[in-house]
């Protein structure tokens, strides 16, 4: 059988491997497709894209996006099949970019308060690793953690986000984000497909919870449901599996791979529960084509 990862992050983002590595290391593990997934920005696609075309795999442009959700827990939209060159995409990129443009130094300040002698410039110098000069980056959480490890503070990335950075952590601020409607919609308006990212993140109380949140997305226009990730267990999956049908969502799935910011997470594995067939991709696809038939100038 043949398996895919929809669901990946490269040094364009929070990720640690570079674009062209993300792709070999995906031919390597003789993955039929992936789909790049960068948080907030598709800096990373052309290189990608090209990499994949000169080693024959599959390869879906995408983003992934924060919307506005209670803490402490989160909702990242999924877009999958999106038009990079789109400038409603760039658009959108610049808006998110400039939102954690205003929250990153509110943490950092935080952390000085608290003891931990980091600096923007140290995190800048972090998530700008592996990226051409004078190319913008994105900053995220990932980078001030990395740069606490650095300075000592923490032993660990994990340790950063439990004490510091996670929602529940003492220099936590959440970023300004779009409504899930919001998010939807930018997606779609790029040409994609909207999912949303590891349901499990929402930490909603029960099953009855989790149904009310995905029936409010499908009805802001989501396109499928993440069944398929490192955090999901067996029976997790199973549940969303059951969502997908009952709100005629596309299940998708892929590991979230961050390189060494997320150690424990295999490409195309994950914590060794995650393996997507490629029938999933081609379902996608075969939704995203359906769409753009009906609507082709949507
Ligand atoms: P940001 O987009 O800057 O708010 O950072 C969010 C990213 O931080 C997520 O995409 C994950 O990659 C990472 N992250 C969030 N929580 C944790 C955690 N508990 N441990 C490790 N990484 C995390
Ligand atoms: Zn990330
Ligand atoms: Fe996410
Ligand atoms: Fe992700």
């Amino acid at each position: 059988m043949q398996f895919v990862d929809l669901h990946t992050h490269s040094t364009a983002s929070d990720g640690t491997s570079s674009p062209t590595a993300l792709i070999e290391a995906a031919a390597a593990a003789n993955l039929a497709g992936i789909a790049l997934t960068d948080h907030d920005t598709g800096n990373g696609l052309p290189e990608a894209a090209a990499a994949a075309a000169r080693l024959g795999i599959r390869f879906i442009p995408g983003v992934e996006i924060s919307a506005d959700y209670p803490a402490p827990g989160t909702l990242h939209i999924l877009g999958h099949f999106i038009d990079p060159d789109s400038p409603i995409f760039d658009d959108m990129s610049r808006t998110l970019l400039e939102a954690r443009n205003q929250r990153n130094p509110r943490i950092v300040a935080r952390l000085n308060e608290l003891g931990c002698p980091i600096t923007m410039d140290q995190v800048n110098a972090i998530a700008s690793r592996g990226v051409a000069p004078g190319a913008p980056y994105v900053v995220g959480r990932p980078h001030i953690a990395q740069a606490l490890v650095n300075a000592n503070c923490v032993a660990s990335i994990k340790q950063a986000f439990d004490v510091y950075l996670g929602t529940t952590g003492s220099a936590f601020f959440p970023k300004e984000r779009l409504t899930p409607r919001q998010a939807i919609d930018f997606i779609h308006k790029a040409g994609g497909l909207a999912t949303v990212a590891h349901p499990i993140q929402l930490r909603t109380d029960n099953f009855a919870h989790t149904a009310t949140v995905i029936n409010h997305l499908a009805e802001a226009g989501l396109d499928g449901i993440e069944c398929y990730h490192s955090d999901h267990n067996e029976q997790h999956t199973q549940l969303y599996l059951e969502l997908a049908r009952r709100y005629n969502l596309i299940p998708t799935g892929g590991s979230d791979f961050h390189g060494h910011n997320k150690a424990d997470v295999r490409l195309g594995r994950g914590r060794d529960n995650v393996k997507v067939p490629v029938e999933v991709l081609d379902r996608l696809e075969a939704r995203w084509k359906e769409k753009r038939a009906a609507a082709p100038n949507a």
